[in-house]
Order: C-alpha cells, then structure tokens, then sequence
C-alpha cells in the first residue's frame, strides 16, 4: 500500500495486488520434495529425524515412553530382480499404505530409502511394560500387513519384514544413537529367521559397548603400527615342498591376546579402518615375502593376500599395491590377491577394471572361498582369475559325500579348462590330501602342513627344512 496525498483531494492508497499463487504452489511443492520420498509419498529421512528429535524432546518432558521402529523387508532384492523394478516399486507404495494404515496419525513412519522404513510411535505410557506391550503389539500389526496377499506379486511367495525397535523415555539417547540401536536389533531379527521382531536389550546393549571399544582400541592399534600383522600359512605342491604362504592378519591386543581376523575384519569394515589395516598388511607381508624369498633363493615363491571389497573399490588401490611393491622389492609376480566373489559381485564392473590393472602390472588373482557363492560358469570366464581356491567346507566333507567328491573333481575340470591353478583349502587329515591328490589337485593348504605362524616360526620351518633337504 502506498499512501498518496495531493492537494485539494481526499487522501487514497494506492494498493499493488499480485496473485502469487503459482510461486506460492512451487514452494509448497520444492519443501514437500525436501522432506517427503516421492515415490512413496512418506516422510524422507529429514522429516522423520526432525520428529524423533521432537518426539525425544516431549518424552523428556512428559516422561511417556517412545519407540523407535527400523524395518527393512526380506529379501527384497531378490524379489525386484525377479518382478522387475516397476512392480518391485508399486509393491513398495503397496507396503507403505499398509504401513501408514497400520500406524494411523499418532506415529510417523518413513521410508529411508530402498525397502527400509522408519517408524517413531508414541506412547501414553510411563509404565517400561505397558510401552513395551503397545509396541509389540503396532510391531506385529507392522509385519502382519506385510504378508497380506498382493496381486502385483502374482505367484511369488508374500512378503514378509524383519523389524526392530528400542524403547526411550528421555533425550539422554541421542537419535543417532537410537537409530544405531534399532538397527542393531533388526539385523537380530534377521538373523533370527526373517519375519520377526527384536527389541534392543540388555546383551545388544552390552554388545554396542564392546564395539566400541573395539573401534577405539583399533584406532590405537593402527596409530601404533605394530600389533596388527600378517602371520603365514604355507601352500604346498603335490610333493609336500613350499609355493608360497598365504598372509593372514592376526592383532597382538594389549589386553585381550591374540586376536583373530573374525574379531576384527569386520569391525573394520563397518568403522572405515579397513583401508589402514590392509594397508599395513600388504606392506609388512610384501617385506616378508621379499626377505625370505631372498634368503632362500626361491624366486617362484608367492604370497597370498586377502583384499576386501572397500580396498578394491578405492581408485588409488592400483597405486598403493604398485608402491608396496616397489617400497619392498617383491616381484609383482609374487603377489596373488585373493578376493571371494562377493567382494566382486558389490560392483563387478569396477571391480573388474581394478582387477585388470593390477593384472597389467603382473599381480595375479585368486578366487578365494570358491564354491560357496553362487557363481555361474559365464561370471567365472569373465573374471581376470588366475587360481581357484576350493573352500574347507569341500574338503571337509569329501570323504564322506559322495556328492562332494563329484563338485570337487568339477570344479578341478572347469581350472583346468578354464587355465586356472588351484589350491584346496583347510587341508587337516592326510586322507583328504590324498583323495585330492587323486581328483588331480595339485595345491594345497592347511593345518596337516601347518597352521599360520608369525613370521618367527615360520622362519625356524624353512631353516630347519631346507637344511634337511
Ligand atoms: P580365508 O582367506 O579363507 O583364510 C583361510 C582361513 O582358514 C584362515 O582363518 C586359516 O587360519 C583357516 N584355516 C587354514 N587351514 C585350515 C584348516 O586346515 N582347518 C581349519 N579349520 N581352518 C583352516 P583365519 O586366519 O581366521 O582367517 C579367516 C578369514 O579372515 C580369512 O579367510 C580371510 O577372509 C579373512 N582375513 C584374514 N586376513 C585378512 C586380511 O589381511 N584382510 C582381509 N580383508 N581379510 C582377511
Ligand atoms: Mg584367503
Ligand atoms: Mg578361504
């Protein structure tokens, strides 16, 4: 409005009107795309975090007990890949009315991308029991809803959810953590067989704080550099003499001992350390290998190391092994990386490209735990492998299964079609030895020639044997 006074006239406004409507309609709709997943319609994760953090808030003041709820549907991959994405989608927004149904106005739920849902329920409980009932009870109605029939999944079995929650009743709990905890009992819940509930308790709880005094103490070890090392476990020939040594880390923890890698590959992993340590690994194990290789003037010797998934992801990984190697003299020729298949199929193309050039510089690869993924012929051929590592579950059941017998002396066919050196793994009775020997496998390892040792020991073996011979 703008006043306007001229003389000898009655004052006016003069007024501007715009209809801003349209503007007004793009806002609306850019803060709805912000905060809400569009092909489902529901909260996206900013929206549900600001209602946790709000829901927290009034707990603390109220003293009512909230829960939070992650669900994440089974095995849902496969069934996308199979219906196709268009279904896997409408199947989704199917799930999410169910959901949001079930849960009505007094709870948020959304979906956190992918098959996963996050659900914050509100209770009008102080009562620890009587909260923890009513969840439960939304939590069944939750998994309920998933196996209801849908036409869109036509003769498919139903779907079903694994789902699990935590309960609070103060902001002492940060949501991050929270969602930590929730996370924590559905995989709980997975692991208990698909289609049930977990509540974060007492053990997982205990569990959480174990993890992360690992991480802290991880953290220690590899600013240190010395209490993670490669320890060695031979790989034989037919004859019985040394090929080479696979590389396999072994953590001297201050406290706790000796640690294997099953404590803490995958702890290194999920914290990002895993770069660090293998880092460390490849270079202390190349040292090693140049040394005795030298000492005992075995130039085909080689070493075996275990990469992961996020190593041979890394665009430098081609660099560091490059400079490993040059850093310690070991021959290209005398490094094998072994990967499983899963380590590949998390992205086959790049991985393939990381595999090709490391192949140029002269590293070869191995095909680790091979037999227990689910491979087709068609992926192998594909795959720059040089070797195939037959896993110990093979070799353990060989004498007494037919069956096996049968897979192995395949799997010894297909290399030897296919141009790829193998080895048996976990080789613990010289019966098994010699039934490999007859299917015609010519590499071996494991406890009956030796277990891993630290580099010490091992040295004493290659002494005392080379003086033998
Ligand atoms: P893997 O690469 O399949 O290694 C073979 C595992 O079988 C080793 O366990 C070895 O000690 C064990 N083994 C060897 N011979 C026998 C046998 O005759 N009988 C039995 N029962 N077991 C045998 P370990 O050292 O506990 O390693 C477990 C896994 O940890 C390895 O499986 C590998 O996947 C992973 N790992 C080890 N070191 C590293 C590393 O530096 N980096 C990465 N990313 N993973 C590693
Ligand atoms: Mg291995
Ligand atoms: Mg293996």
């Amino acid at each position: 409005l703008q006043y306007v006074k001229l003389e000898d006239e009655p004052a006016r406004f003069v007024a501007i009107v715009r209809d801003i409507t349209e503007q007004q309609r793009h806002r609306e709709e850019i803060e709805h795309l912000a905060y809400f997943d569009p092909l489902t319609n529901l909260p996206n994760r900013s929206l549900i975090a600001l209602r946790l953090e709000n829901c927290l808030r009034n707990c603390a003041e109220s003293g009512h007990y909230g829960a939070l709820m992650l669900t994440d549907l089974d095995d849902f991959k496969a069934i996308n890949d199979t219906l196709g994405h268009r279904d896997g989608d409408q199947l989704l927004v199917e799930i999410s009315n169910r959901f949001a149904s079930v849960l009505g106005d007094r709870h948020s739920i959304s979906r956190l991308g992918g098959d996963e849902f996050l659900v914050v329920v509100t209770t009008p409980h102080r009562n620890y029991q009587a909260a923890l009932k009513q969840a439960g009870q939304i939590a069944d109605q939750l998994l309920a809803a998933a196996v209801l029939p849908s036409h869109t999944l036509g003769e498919a079995p139903p779907l079903s959810t694994s789902l699990g929650f935590v309960l609070f009743n103060d902001d002492s709990i940060s949501a991050s953590e929270l969602m930590r905890m929730a996370d924590i009992a559905m995989y709980d819940a997975k692991k208990k067989g698909k289609n049930s509930v977990s509540l974060f308790d007492e053990i997982m709880q205990k569990e959480l704080v174990e993890e992360h005094q690992l991480t802290a103490d991880l953290n220690i070890a590899l600013s240190a550099g010395d209490e993670i090392v490669p320890w060695f476990q031979p790989k034989v020939d037919s004859t019985g003499g040394f090929i080479g040594f696979e590389a396999l880390a072994r953590w001297h923890h201050p406290e706790r001992g000796l640690l294997g890698p099953i404590s803490f590959i995958e702890l290194a992993e999920k914290k990002n350390l895993i770069v660090a340590l293998s880092d460390q690994i490849l270079m202390k194990t190349c040292r090693q290998m140049r040394s005795w290789r030298e000492q005992f003037a075995m130039d085909d010797w080689t070493v075996s190391v275990n990469i992961s998934q996020s190593q041979l992801a890394m665009s430098n990984f081609p660099e560091k092994v490059a400079n490993a190697l040059a850093e310690t003299g070991l021959p290209a020729s005398a490094l094998i990386l072994e990967v499983t298949e899963s380590v590949i199929a998390e992205n086959i193309d790049v991985s393939i490209q990381q595999m090709l050039r490391l192949r140029s510089m002269g590293v070869r690869f191995s095909l680790d735990d091979f037999g227990t993924g689910y491979s087709s012929l068609s992926y192998i051929r594909q795959l720059p492998i040089d070797e195939l590592k037959i896993d110990r579950s093979f070799v353990n059941t060989l004498l007494d299964d037919s069956e096996t017998r049968s897979i192995v002396s395949v799997i010894l066919l297909l290399a030897e079609a296919l141009n790829l050196d193998v080895i048996a793994e976990g080789i613990e009775q010289e019966v098994q030895l010699q039934a490999l020997q007859e299917l015609g496998c010519s590499g071996f390892q494991g406890y009956f020639f030796s277990r891993p040792q630290p580099p010490e020991i091992i040295l004493e073996t290659l002494k005392s044997y080379y003086r033998r011979q």
